[in-house]
């Protein structure tokens, strides 16, 4: 069994269970359907499904979904692929605040019977105004003490579509003069006459966050509500209303940190704003902290999940260095990645005495850290390439790749000696002129002769031709946005296309989304555009150390 994990949350929900508090324990993931998620929805959910898993309880998945100007079906769909694709499943079927909206408007005339609710007609403008500021008190509105049956006779004729948006809205009847701003008269729902995806033309009032958020978490039986710490002032709110409704059970809303990392803008508005300009590809393009572009990169969602355990839950705001995650990819691939052979930078190779037609087929190891893992076969002939960068003409003396005169090892292959080079006019080397020893076949001297450098390689007349999209931080600095505008800090170079680079024949088979390392390289990912462009597409997940830490 797994090590106890340790945070405030579990520590709290433990003794809950060891007071007797509640049972079993019922959690709730509360995604608003107006984007899709990102990294820091990736530890929410993690929180959220998590404990409900280490503790016998269970977890819903309840759509927000409370503001039909923003919110759409696409997003719904994709949000439920993405929770599972992360290794999570709800209990029963998905949730949703709409499911409730009758409730919720019972809940509403219940406030009004009670004198703690009252239609305002205030503007949106006018009501910021009139609540006034952290030191200053707020004003009444001049419409708070209308009478209940007045109250209650126009909630119904706003259910009804009397009014337009905007001219009307309920509000609680709390404190204007409350140190806590969210408890001066906080508006509970608004007139929109909009098309819900889920309800249609059925409402065209529609409840605020708070007023549904801690409800639907009571009529679900959610036990521990874990949201992110901007809701910790919402708090007496959510705890108010919970105390004048006739709910069902009483949830209890525990704030934790929200995940901040560097180089990333965790927020949906801006994540579309990505997409919606073309500054990126797509609401999976790799470079995206979406769980789909992390996906498509290559990212294993086990990496995702390790990551959020690593990250650990506080009540305090951190910030993640990125080179974490790439940490946690790294562990993850090395164990489950096979090795392929890819040459990114190709120089051509000629064996002079190997036999001109002929192929050598040569097994690979496909993963020394699975002995599992089974090996392929490679095919070895006289034209080869290998890394330009892997040959100096005149190297120092701690260059131990090839060289006029030095000789390395090709892997899984032969012993090879540059003899010669080949220029063109402007006095590029262009081709080199090797000889092979035919007895180190496999990668060793029978002699005992060691060498000091092994190269990975690929057969020309084998190759494959391949994309390879190079990815970089799709801001250029760590804190994007903290001069202003993160698209002012958008780094123009986080995408580099390759299509120079030629791949081992096996690579051709790798199904799309499966991670692969190539040798020396870093770990790659085939990507769906290899079906469309009829060529291997790969992206490039992460290296295969930390190029920062250098
Ligand atoms: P965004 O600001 O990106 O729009 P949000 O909080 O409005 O995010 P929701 O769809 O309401 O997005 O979020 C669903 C849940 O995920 C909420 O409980 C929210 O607190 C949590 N969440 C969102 N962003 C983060 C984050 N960066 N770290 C941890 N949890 C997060
Ligand atoms: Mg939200
Ligand atoms: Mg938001």
């Amino acid at each position: 069994t797994a090590p106890e994990r340790r945070d405030f949350i579990r520590d709290m929900i433990r003794s809950d269970l060891a007071n007797r508090k509640h049972d079993s324990i019922v959690t709730r993931f509360p995604p608003e359907p107006n984007g899709y998620l990102h990294i820091g929805h990736a530890k929410s959910i993690c929180l959220n499904f998590g404990v409900a898993q280490e503790f016998g309880g269970r977890c819903n998945l309840r759509f927000d979904d409370t503001n039909p100007v923003k919110e759409d079906i696409e997003y719904i769909e994709a949000i439920q692929e993405d929770v599972k694709w992360l290794g999570f499943d709800w209990a029963g079927e998905p949730k949703y605040a709409s499911d409730y909206f009758e409730t919720f408007y019972g809940y509403a005339v219940h406030l009004i019977e009670n004198g703690k609710a009252y239609v305002d007609d205030l503007s949106i403008d006018e009501i910021r105004e009139y609540r006034g500021t952290l030191t200053e008190p707020g004003k009444e509105s001049p419409h708070r003490n209308r009478s209940i049956a007045e109250n209650l006779d126009l909630f119904a004729r706003m259910r009804a579509g009397e009014f337009p948006n905007g001219a009307k809205c309920l509000r609680a009847k709390i404190d204007m003069a409350s140190g806590n701003i969210n408890l001066r008269d906080p508006v509970l729902y608004r007139i929109l006459h909009a098309r819900h995806p889920k309800t249609g033309d059925t409402w065209c009032i529609y409840p605020m966050y708070d007023f549904a958020h801690g409800q639907g978490d009571a009529l679900e039986g959610v036990t521990h509500s874990l949201c992110t710490l901007e809701f910790e002032d919402h708090r007496p709110l959510y705890d108010w209303l919970i105390e004048n409704l006739p709910v069902p059970a009483r949830p209890r809303q525990t704030e934790f940190a929200r995940l901040n990392m560097t180089y990333l803008v965790l927020s949906k508005r801006k994540l579309i704003q990505l997409v919606k300009d073309g500054h990126v590809n797509g609401w999976d393009d790799p470079r995206m902290p979406t769980i789909r572009g992390l996906r498509r990169r290559g990212v294993p969602a086990a990496a995702l999940r390790d990551f959020c355990e690593r990250i650990g839950v506080t009540k305090s705001d951190t910030l993640i260095e990125y080179p974490m995650l790439e940490f946690c990819i790294r562990e993850v691939l090395n164990k489950t990645a096979e090795r392929r052979m890819a040459v990114l930078d190709p120089i051509k190779v000629t064996i002079t005495n190997f036999p001109e037609g002929e192929t050598d087929w040569l097994d690979a190891v496909n993963n020394p850290e699975d002995p599992d893992g089974g090996s392929r076969k490679v095919p070895f002939s006289r034209t080869l390439y290998i890394e330009r960068d892997d040959f100096m003409e005149d190297p120092p003396k701690k260059f131990f790749r090839l060289a006029p005169g030095r000789e390395v090892r090709l892997r899984w292959a032969y012993f090879v000696t540059c003899q010669d080079v080949v220029k063109d006019a402007d006095g590029n080397v262009v081709e080199l002129l090797c000889t092979y020893d035919p007895a180190t076949r496999g990668g060793d001297a029978p002699d005992g002769r060691k060498v000091k450098g092994t190269l990975h390689w690929v057969s020309a007349d084998h190759a494959l031709d391949a994309e390879i999209r190079v990815y970089d931080h799709l801001y250029g600095r760590p804190d994007p946005g903290a001069e202003g505008d993160p698209l002012d800090d958008l780094n123009p170079d986080s995408l580099i296309v390759n299509t120079a680079a030629k791949l081992e024949p096996s690579l051709g088979e790798i199904p799309v989304g499966d991670a692969v390392q190539f040798e020396r390289l870093g770990y790659y990912c085939m990507d769906p555009d290899s079906e469309t462009l009829g060529k291997p597409v790969f992206n490039r997940t992460t290296g295969l150390r930390d190029s920062w830490a250098k």
